[in-house]
């Protein structure tokens, strides 16, 4: 399959007046998660439309555009690709004609077994013009629909394999659907009678909904004009990603009823207590730092500040799809502030190191502004496996923690010292059952298998 690499962001809302433009919020909330397309799509009962484009939600949509779209309920998607993939037949939400009328579909996640049921369903004369999962998963709904939606969804659910989150919609109903395993985020809330799904709670409170409830993994939610029905489907063993709570998810969410902040900050807390050392600064790498370093701080008692100001218009270094403009998009977003640094060792704190790259360059744009020594503390263990279930990275070739140890990456780096979290510190912070998280780019426990097939055609388009 095509476009395996897809982190997005979806969104819902059922029986509100202002379903677009409260759409367009809930998506704007949830622009990290993607950057590349955005999309609407939204219904009165009878017409269901679409409006998608590449680009952040801001450049999708104008007030003239939003004011076009009309009707009560709707669904949005704002979605990440790479090379290959980035060309507007693959954004989303996805509409689809078929015997039972119009089916819009907006997916976070990402299908291990995709390329098998494409096989398949063109077997039996499904066309497909995109390259997404996604389209996969919409015309197996509409190939299973012959009676109701929700007896296609729970057919449909025993055949994917992968991590799915989905918000669907028909003329009448909308749908949220949460993998079997719950791998990636999805809550319910309300708002003045209507309910709203999304991605993170980040969204519910853009728009001032309450929090309702985390959608329940293997759970398919029917909302239409009689209310809200829920349909348990056979749940797998739970493994959320434990990704989202170190670098995904944004630190104002909170997933299974814990603060994404708060997990930060015992990550910071905890690295002070596992690599603690004589430093006169703690310092973030803005934005994914911020929360850990604080906890750092706070258990340490080492001055804090800002060693790097961030250019704030910049998006995402890591979203360049050549390693040139990734690069250059470092030194756009993040510079050194000698007044700050000058003379003195400082703990640096980041999430992750994935490539190596951004660490590098950070150690030495710290070090050309004047920082005596600069120690390394990461808020997860060595990312060494590729994930498979809907998180961009790259070919576990390219992982810089799959070839060298941390002695090895602390030189690469330039570090004076580097210190990872153990995964057993960073689960205990989360303070859930530690058997709940997929971890798998850490340990290579994959809970799904991945075709051996599924791991090649990953990158393969990509090249
Ligand atoms: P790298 O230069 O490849 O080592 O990238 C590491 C940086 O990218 C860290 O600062 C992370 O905050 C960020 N990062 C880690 N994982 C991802 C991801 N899946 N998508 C975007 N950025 C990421």
């Amino acid at each position: 399959m095509s476009s395996l690499r897809e982190e997005c962001g979806v969104f819902g809302i059922f029986g509100h007046k202002d379903a677009a433009n409260l759409t367009y919020l809930g998506l704007y909330a949830l622009q990290h998660r993607g950057q590349e397309s955005a999309g609407i799509a939204i219904s009165d009962g009878c017409e269901l439309s679409v409006m998608k484009d590449l680009g952040m939600v801001s450049e999708v949509f104008d007030p003239e555009t939003l004011y076009s779209l009309k009707g009560d309920r709707s669904i949005g998607h704002v979605r990440y690709s790479t090379t290959g993939s980035n060309n507007v037949v693959n954004a989303q939400p996805l509409v689809i004609t078929y015997a039972k009328g119009k089916l819009a579909l907006a997916h976070n996640g990402n299908l291990v077994n995709a390329d098998d049921l494409k096989r398949q369903l063109e077997a039996s004369g499904s066309v497909f013009q995109g390259t997404t999962d996604s389209e996969v998963i919409a015309n197996l709904i509409a190939r299973l629909g012959k009676n109701s939606i929700e007896e296609a969804l729970v057919e449909c659910m025993k055949r994917l394999k992968g991590a799915y989150s989905l918000a669907l919609m028909t003329e009448n109903e909308l749908i949220a659907v949460r993998d079997p395993n719950g791998i990636r985020p999805l809550c319910l809330g309300k708002l003045e009678g209507a309910y709203v799904i999304a991605s993170e709670t980040c969204a519910l409170d853009t728009i001032g909904a309450t929090y309702v409830r985390d959608v329940k993994a293997g759970e398919i939610l029917v909302i239409n004009e009689k209310g809200l029905r829920s349909i348990i489907t056979p749940p797998g063993k739970r493994k959320a990603c434990v990704f989202e709570f170190i670098y995904f998810a944004r630190p104002d969410s909170r997933i299974d009823g814990k603060s994404v902040y708060m997990v930060r900050s015992c990550f910071g807390r905890q690295l002070a207590r596992e690599h603690p050392v004589k430093a006169d600064l703690v310092m973030p790498i803005p934005d994914s730092g911020i929360s850990a370093a604080i906890g750092y701080y706070l258990e340490s008692g080492i001055e804090y500040g800002e060693g790097f100001m961030k250019n704030r218009y910049v998006g995402r270094t890591f979203i360049q799809p050549k390693q040139k403009d990734r690069d250059f998009g470092i030194s756009l977003k993040l510079n050194a502030i000698r007044e700050v640094l000058e003379g003195k060792s400082v703990v640096c704190i980041d999430d992750s190191i994935v490539r190596g790259t951004t660490m590098g360059k950070i150690v030495s744009k710290l070090k050309k502004a004047g920082a005596k020594e600069v120690h390394v503390r990461i808020t997860s263990p060595p990312y060494k496996n590729p994930c498979f279930y809907g998180i961009d990275t790259p070919d576990g070739a390219k992982l810089i923690a799959q070839n060298l140890n941390v002695e090895e990456i602390r030189q690469k780096i330039g570090a004076d010292s580097l210190g990872y979290l153990s995964l057993d510190g960073m689960l205990e912070c989360i303070g859930l059952p530690k058997d709940n998280f997929c971890t798998a780019c850490f340990t290579g426990e994959y809970p799904i298998k991945v075709p051996e097939q599924t791991k090649i055609d990953k990158y393969t388009l990509e090249e």
